[in-house]
């Protein structure tokens, strides 16, 4: 007798904020629990698979809707805490005065520029939210990955053995190294920066007012975003080398550290609550789709966070794939079709593409202490400090909620 074969319209391989989401926007689209399968290899671990994680994210203004939406802020939102306005400086470490380059102030624009979320109450919340759901998550890994007729099959290796599976169409939120991306022979672009981003909990003396400020090093970003008045989280992009040395160096030594380079912002440093490193990349995926199979979220990019848009792009990733598959399968149309995938990434690769060039751009302009190139970008900081208009056009894009934006990030229904 041959072995059964589960079959499902869309299987998603990664329970993480990206898989999760997508699970549960699929549902409120009309897919039914019978629909999805999710498969993980560890969809237990909370935060990132590996360790501790002390990852606070920015979330922005579309990926907060998008959040309400799927019925996952009201969990949240004891959580969260509102960035209001950022500071942006350069000025060398030695300095004891740091005026701003350019600074966005929260009355400008009416709203908090972003809300403060930490990765592992995301992650979990969503995960709690997609089980409540129904919809069935099985801890497996891919051992094979073929297409044929119009179904893509996997074979999933799980604790009591293999498993056959077939699904008009595969998503794949699988993360940065994505096995799905790797068997469907998609190939990516980028490199290693030889920087870390530690992350970092720390209780200060002085209240921040809801301001952020983000502080460039020759070595890096380091930003100090806003949780409750007395504590924020550091995103502190350092020579990986040194960022080895700083997640195990002693709290007193740690501490001194980040004073020295917050400059008394935030007053005394009382205490460290948590930290961890992240080896910082860039990758895009030269192609979004292969036959019957997507890419979305850190399995199609990974950009340096700091401006604080990785999940940004990936949450509008599953927002933008949730509407092309709800759409094509209202008309009763196949949702794993050439045509469908081409449309997701003609809507998706171009975003990811311009968050890629300009962190990158950023991150080379600003981490070097080469004099003429300083000169340079003060001068260009500082005329688009004057222009308003311009400041305005930013935080627009970076919120996330343009008219092109998918539905469930400009808050409509799907
Ligand atoms: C220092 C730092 C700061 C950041 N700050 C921000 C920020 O402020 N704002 C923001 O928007 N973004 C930020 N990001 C980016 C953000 O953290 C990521 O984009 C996001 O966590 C990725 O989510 P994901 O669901 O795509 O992938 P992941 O969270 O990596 O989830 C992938 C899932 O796939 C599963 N998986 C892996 N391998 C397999 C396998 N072989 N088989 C089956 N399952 C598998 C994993 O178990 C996991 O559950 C930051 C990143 C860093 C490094």
């Amino acid at each position: 007798m041959g072995e059964a074969v589960m079959r499902r319209q869309v299987v998603i391989g990664g329970f993480g904020a990206a898989g999760c989401s997508l699970a549960l926007a699929l549902l409120q689209g009309g897919l039914s629990t019978k629909d999805i399968l999710i498969f993980d290899s560890a969809p237990d671990a909370g935060g990132a698979p590996k360790g501790p994680d002390a990852r606070i994210l920015a979330l922005n203004s579309g990926s907060c809707t998008l959040l309400r939406a799927l019925g996952v802020w009201e969990a949240l939102s004891p959580h969260a805490h509102p960035l209001n306005s950022m500071a942006i400086s350069d000025s060398p470490l030695e300095e004891p005065f740091r005026p701003a380059l350019l600074d966005i102030a929260p009355r400008e624009y009416g709203a908090p520029l972003a809300q403060m979320v930490p990765l592992g109450i995301l992650n979990d919340s969503l995960r709690a939210a997609t089980r409540a759901a129904g919809i069935e998550v099985i801890t497996a890994q891919l051992k094979a990955l073929s297409f044929a007729g119009e179904r893509a099959h996997l074979t999933l290796a799980g604790p009591a053995g293999e498993m056959q599976v077939e699904a008009q169409l595969v998503a794949a939120c699988d993360g940065a190294n994505s096995p799905l991306r790797v068997a469907a022979g998609l190939s990516t672009h980028g490199w290693m920066y030889g920087q870390s981003g530690i992350c970092a909990t720390i209780r200060h003396s002085l209240p921040h007012g809801g301001e952020a400020v983000q502080h460039f090093l020759p070595s890096g970003p380091f930003a100090l975003l806003p949780l409750d008045e007395h504590r924020s989280s550091i995103v502190w992009s350092e020579k990986t080398a040194l960022a080895e040395e700083m997640i195990h160096a002693d709290d007193a030594t740690f501490r001194r550290e980040v004073e020295r380079r917050a400059a008394g912002v935030r007053g005394e440093i009382e205490a460290v609550e948590c930290r961890s490193a992240h080896p910082l990349q860039l990758k895009l995926a030269r192609r979004f789709f292969a036959q019957r199979l997507v890419l979305v979220a850190d399995s199609a990019h990974v950009v340096h966070p700091l401006a604080g848009q990785g999940l940004n792009l990936g949450f509008e990733d599953v927002a933008a794939l949730a509407e092309v598959i709800v759409d094509r399968m209202r008309l009763g149309l196949d949702p794993g079709a050439a045509d469908a995938l081409e449309r997701y990434q003609a809507l998706r690769r171009p975003a990811a593409v311009a968050m890629a060039v300009a962190t990158e751009g950023i991150n080379r302009l600003f981490s070097n202490d080469f004099g003429p190139l300083r000169i340079l970008r003060d001068v260009g900081m500082g005329l688009a400090n004057r222009f308003p208009g311009f400041k305005a056009g930013m935080v627009k894009a970076a919120a996330g909620r343009t008219p092109f934006s998918p539905r469930l990030f400009r808050g409509e229904p799907l």
